[in-house]
């Protein structure tokens, strides 16, 4: 394991680079071969002395799956190689990352590309199932997009598949919980249908962000998949709560979340009295919205205010300190920066240079009344530059899902995302 880059696996005849992402049982780097033609491919290693029954078996499953088919929408797998240490899988490499990452970066998918990515997944799940093979751990994390700017999407870890016939059962619990059909939570007894299920609730969070029935344990999960409450409605009981309770940020972030459910509901329903009825629900939360909208947005004012006093006290007391001084006049000059349109990432720049200088000098600050002003100044710059953050989030996935697809954002989604 040792060896330049520390702590990533050797593999004769490549080089390897990043780490990309791990799972269940794997590390997975990204490599480019030291042959001519320095081609970037993905190596899964598998670490030998971790390996139980179980990852054996689930290696040599997903190389012996793998090795035998070939699909545009389904990761190639080049070869395979082991040494003392680990057990390579050699695969093409998806510049795109994975879907899960794809998804939340965007926060939610627009209805056109998540209709382009629900086709190129029915065709390797039916190529699958022509041959019989269940892949049995279909989630956003093991669906990969082979780029960013053209995304195909390329099934990945095929670590639980299975050859099954639709008519065989198993006894098994493989795969997520969350992207889990019910029978193989409740009952452990399955066929290839449970792959459907998941596919469902992949598409679900390829439109609203999150999976239907998103849980912190196991019984709130069969409790959830059980019950027929719709989901919006908990979200707006959330909201309520949060705004009685004056925490507006939080109403805000609820109200919109369940807006991203209504908005489309009113989009998609055909009775017209049903129409009428979110139509009024939608109106009410909507100007809700837009009153603890202006609400945050005052009271972030107001911090700013208070924030600027704080500083000028410092600089007050810093006098003596050049150290201190230049710190607090970078943080200035990212207040500033922050005013201007476009300049976002500058200015956040500017406020990790300046935090990470003001970080040092507070360590080193004697107990008093300087090191309470600096530390609340410190608390102050940190939560500027994290809303900084968010905005800059908002902007970017807005501008990505936009070249990802002109038109493909409908009208009412991009109205209720304009509410944040
Ligand atoms: P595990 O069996 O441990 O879950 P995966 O095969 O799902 O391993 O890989 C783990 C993560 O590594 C994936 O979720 C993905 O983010 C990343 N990854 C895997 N294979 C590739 C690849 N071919 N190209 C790019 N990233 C990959
Ligand atoms: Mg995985």
């Amino acid at each position: 394991m040792a060896g330049p880059g520390w702590g990533l696996p050797r593999l004769d005849g490549f080089i390897l680079t990043e780490r990309l992402g791990s799972g269940t049982y794997a590390t997975v780097y990204k490599a480019y071969a030291k042959k001519d033609t320095r081609e970037v491919v993905a190596i899964k290693c598998v670490a030998k002395k971790s390996l139980n029954k179980a990852s054996v078996e689930n290696l040599l499953t997903e190389i012996e799956i793998l090795k035998g088919i070939r699909h545009p929408h389904i990761v190639q797998l080049k070869d395979f190689q082991w040494d003392n240490d680990n057990i390579y899988l050699i695969m093409e490499f998806c510049a795109g990352g994975d879907l899960s990452r794809f998804i939340h970066t965007r926060r939610i998918l627009p209805e056109k590309v998540a209709r382009v990515f629900m086709q190129q997944l029915a065709s390797a799940l039916q190529f699958l199932h022509e041959r019989n093979i269940s892949h049995l751990d279909l989630k956003p994390q093991n669906i990969l997009l082979s780029s960013l700017e053209r995304p195909h999407l390329k099934l990945a870890d095929f670590g639980f598949a299975q050859h099954m016939s639709p008519w065989d059962e198993k006894h098994v619990l493989r795969g997520s919980p969350l992207y889990m059909a019910p029978e193989m939570v409740c009952r452990r007894q399955y066929d290839a249908r449970v792959d459907l299920w998941s596919v469902g609730v992949i598409l679900y969070e390829a439109l609203f962000g999150q999976p239907p029935f998103a849980s912190r344990s196991f019984s709130e999960l069969e409790e959830k998949i059980r019950s027929n409450r719709l989901i919006e409605t908990a979200l707006v009981v959330e909201a309520v709560k949060k705004d009685q309770e004056g925490d507006a940020a939080a109403a805000l972030s609820l109200y919109c979340k369940a807006l991203d459910f209504f908005v489309p509901a009113l989009h998609y329903e055909v009775d017209a009295k049903r129409k009428e009825a979110i139509k009024a629900k939608v109106g009410q939360y909507v100007s809700r919205a837009e009153e603890l909208k202006a609400i945050v947005s005052s009271s972030n004012q107001a911090l700013l205010r208070q924030g600027t006093t704080v500083q000028e006290l410092l600089r007050e007391m810093a006098r003596d300190k050049p150290r201190l001084l230049a710190a607090l006049e970078v943080a200035s000059a990212a207040m500033a920066k922050e005013e201007e349109t476009g300049k976002e990432r500058d200015a956040l720049d500017l406020y990790q240079h300046s935090l990470g200088e003001l970080l040092l000098l507070l360590a080193a600050e004697a107990p008093g009344r300087r090191r309470e002003l600096l530390h609340t100044e410190v608390q102050n710059l940190m939560a500027r530059a994290e809303y900084l953050k968010e905005q800059i989030k908002i902007k970017e996935s807005h501008w990505e899902a936009e070249s990802l697809d002109k038109e493909g954002l409908s009208e009412s989604v991009r109205s209720s995302c304009t509410l944040q």
